[in-house]
């Protein structure tokens, strides 16, 4: 028999499943819920008006049929709640505002200074997050939390132990943020960006996936049958981090040499500039030059249009990310078995199919078995936008043990 705390438990989680349901499906009857969330009519009922209570579903009559009645449709009720979604990057700091249904209705991008002190980020968060609050007349009984998202490793606490491109090393970063911001705070590395691939498309979640990522940033995530595997703390799939010239340039984590320190959109920069610097680089415009006041990602453009264009050292350029690539990718092929390979990240965005050439190239001689192994490599679906989708879906889905 059932305690009473087994019951409410089993409601909450009913009530999350509810809710994760209509954020996905938008609308549904309640006979549909019923059968996906595989529940009886009464439950279902229940659930509902429980959440109507909290007013956080809509029921609105749905089109009539020829066969009856017209179903009573549910859905998220939109102005319930919102989120707060960040991404702290090297250069500058993006807030989304998105509403219950999961839109963002707003957004605004900072640039970070010189300074990327944990106290000048925070400051210039909670104004951020203030101003949109104000903007769009969002009482504080409606705000859901904060989700925020950085390179680097962070502990299911909240703890970042490293995130090299900024430079930090043991910030309790949760526990600052809901201090400071007095709202319900959820703190993720950039492993967020695999579930807005999820939610564009779902059968990556039958699969085993490796997500590369090359961005300001280096890294990896792995997903098994939709299970993100996150390591004792929160290191799984560091493959940024293997050292391939012991005397190349230092990396944020401190060694020396890692593909990080060599591939990743910031070094990808230094490496222009000191070519440049070096009379090798020609042909790259002034732009290069002026990188403080420009992200590593514009800078990038200018080396994408030069491949275009058949520019000798952008060439070049691209063969040193393409053949680094299919290095650590062997690597984490050996490791981590994947039947999907997905590319994501500014780096790689512009030239997927020259980058799965890379990684299919040295399978032969690198790959443990590699001719029984059949691996599809896609770029990534989510655009721009992935990282910010992702890591709102992370912080809904925690923030729902608040509700
Ligand atoms: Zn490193």
């Amino acid at each position: 028999m059932k305690s009473p705390i087994d019951s409410k438990f089993a409601g909450r989680r009913n009530e999350r499943m509810i809710l994760s349901m209509l954020r996905q499906h938008q609308r549904l009857s309640q006979s549909q819920l019923c059968r996906l969330a595989g529940i009886g009519s009464s439950t279902a009922s229940t659930i509902v008006a429980r959440l109507r209570e909290k007013q956080l579903v809509l029921e609105t009559p749905g089109t009539s049929t020829d066969r009856g009645p017209k179903p009573t449709l549910i859905e998220l009720n939109p102005d319930c709640r919102y989120l707060f979604a960040v991404e702290i990057n090297p250069s500058y700091v993006f807030v989304g505002l998105f509403d219950f249904v999961g839109q963002m209705q707003d957004n605004v991008q900072v640039s970070l200074g010189a300074d990327h002190s944990v106290e000048c980020v925070l400051e210039l968060l909670q104004r951020q997050i203030q101003g949109l609050a104000q903007k769009h007349r969002i009482a504080g009984q409606k705000m859901l939390g904060v989700g925020v998202t950085l390179s680097g490793s962070v502990s299911s606490k909240g703890l970042v132990s490293l995130s090299s491109p900024l430079g930090w090393h043991n910030i309790p970063l949760r526990n600052a943020l809901e201090s400071r911001l007095e709202m319900p705070a959820f703190v993720y590395s950039n492993r967020v960006r695999l579930l807005t691939e999820f939610d564009l498309n779902p059968d990556l979640k039958h699969k085993h996936v490796l997500y590369l990522n090359v961005a300001d940033g280096v890294g990896s995530t792995v997903s098994m049958n939709g299970t993100m595997m996150y390591g004792a703390g929160g290191r799984y799939g560091e493959i940024g981090h293997i050292v391939v010239d012991p005397n190349g340039p230092t990396c944020g984590c401190g060694n020396r040499g890692c593909v990080e320190a060599l591939i990743s959109g910031q070094a990808l920069v230094r490496k222009i500039q000191h070519d440049q610097l070096a009379g090798i680089a020609v042909g790259f415009d002034a732009a290069v030059h002026e990188g403080a006041a420009r992200s590593a990602e514009q800078i990038l453009s200018v080396w994408t249009q030069l491949v275009e264009s058949g520019h000798a050292y952008a060439l070049a350029l691209r063969d040193f990310v393409a053949d680094h690539l299919g290095r650590i990718a062997a690597a984490a092929i050996n490791c981590y078995d994947p039947d999907v390979i997905i590319l994501a990240g500014y780096v790689l965005r512009h030239f997927p199919a020259y980058y799965a050439a890379a990684i299919q190239a040295p399978m032969a001689t690198q790959v443990y078995d590699s001719t029984l192994r059949s691996i599809g490599i896609l770029p990534a679906a989510a655009g721009a936008n992935a990282l910010i989708l992702g890591v709102s879906i992370a912080a809904f889905q925690d923030a729902a043990e608040h509700l």
